[in-house]
């Protein structure tokens, strides 16, 4: 349930109303926004008697909220959220944030090379799986802790914060030290400990679609991280599986739209994993942007033939830079910049 505060109300009004929510068994949550104050309730909003609560001073509506997730929802909470992952470098708002960067970590010259390189092009982040998720043991697993000290380095050379996978939850306090922002795959989005844990922190969390997860399982798991206090969460659509077996997955668009509709979390679109396929990201990413994504997470390698990981959908330091330039004169088309 929500209820929202009539413009002008008092600060006694505001306290009667939370009271009488509290009254009915739920903590309340408020959200001062550009336009009005709304109470949230968190928890079983069925001990709340509406009728009693609509006839307070200073209500305006009383409104049940049908979807399961409340923090995450555009109801509760009106205006966009905007997460900053490094001083000044925010994923939300006007301007779209680009993070760029190898599917892996392999070297300190690689991964440098290509941050200044992406750097230069208009990137604000750095990708860089270290430690990486993959389908059969016997192929690369990233560097691990190598990785994310190499990470450490492109970050000192460029200044461009990192963002790389966890997938345990023994490395969080790690990672919280070592790292900008933590990535949470898409087969690590159900990982319900894991993201009790990253509710704890204060970290921006990039938390990407499960492999065939519903929008509003996506939005549950978004729930959880922020049910715990941390509301640095941006969502991810990566493509999901479906009976398509040209792309690696099929990238889903209206996902970006119903999510902005739902929610006030960020969305950035990946085109690399979505399709699998480095000739189609450039037109992926520019239809993400044209459909309202806040970013892009795109996989750039200096040599993908030679890449250790998804070399077949990583583009090049050239390609990137073309990508960037068309993405601007899309991005100034929708209202937004680049
Ligand atoms: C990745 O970003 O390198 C990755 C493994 O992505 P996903 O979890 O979306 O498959
Ligand atoms: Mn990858």
């Amino acid at each position: 349930m929500v209820v929202i505060m009539k413009p002008g109300y008092t600060e006694e009004q505001i306290n009667n109303a939370i009271k009488e929510m509290e009254r009915g068994g739920v903590n309340v949550m408020i959200s001062h926004g550009s336009e009005t104050t709304i109470l949230g309730a968190e928890g079983n909003a069925a001990g709340i008697d509406i009728e009693k609560m609509q006839a307070l001073p200073g209500v305006e509506r009383v409104m049940r909220v049908s979807e399961p997730y409340k923090k995450a929802n555009r109801k509760y909470h009106p205006d966009d959220s905007v997460v900053e992952i490094a001083p000044g470098v925010k994923v939300g708002g006007r301007k779209l944030a680009v993070f760029a960067g190898p599917c892996s970590v392999e070297s300190e010259e690689q991964i440098t090379g290509i941050a200044r390189s992406v750097k230069e092009d208009g990137a604000c982040a750095l990708r860089g799986g270290a430690f990486k998720p993959r389908t059969s043991p016997y192929s690369f697993q990233g560097l691990g802790y190598t990785g994310l000290d190499l990470l450490e380095k492109a970050r000192m050379a460029t200044g461009l914060p990192v963002v790389t996978e966890l997938m345990s939850t023994d490395d969080i306090d790690y990672f919280v030290e070592h790292v900008d922002v933590i990535q949470v795959g898409a087969r690590n989005m159900q990982n319900f400990d894991l993201l009790k844990r990253l509710g704890k922190i204060n970290k921006p969390i990039l938390l990407k679609r499960g492999l065939s997860a519903t929008i509003e399982e996506w939005l549950m798991s978004a729930e959880y991280i922020l049910a715990g206090g941390n509301e640095n969460v941006i969502l991810c659509e990566r493509g999901v599986r479906t009976f398509e077996s040209f792309t690696r997955n099929t990238l889903d668009l209206s996902a970006v739209l119903a999510v902005k509709q739902q929610s006030h979390l960020p969305v950035v679109v990946d085109p690399s994993h979505a399709s699998g396929q480095a000739w189609m990201v450039e037109r992926l990413s520019l239809a993400a942007i044209a459909a309202g994504a806040d970013g892009l997470i795109i996989e750039v390698h200096n040599d993908p033939i030679h890449a250790l990981c998804d070399g077949q959908q990583s583009i090049t330091p050239d390609q990137f830079k073309d990508l960037m330039g068309k993405a601007r004169q899309i991005a100034a088309c929708v209202g937004r910049e680049l």
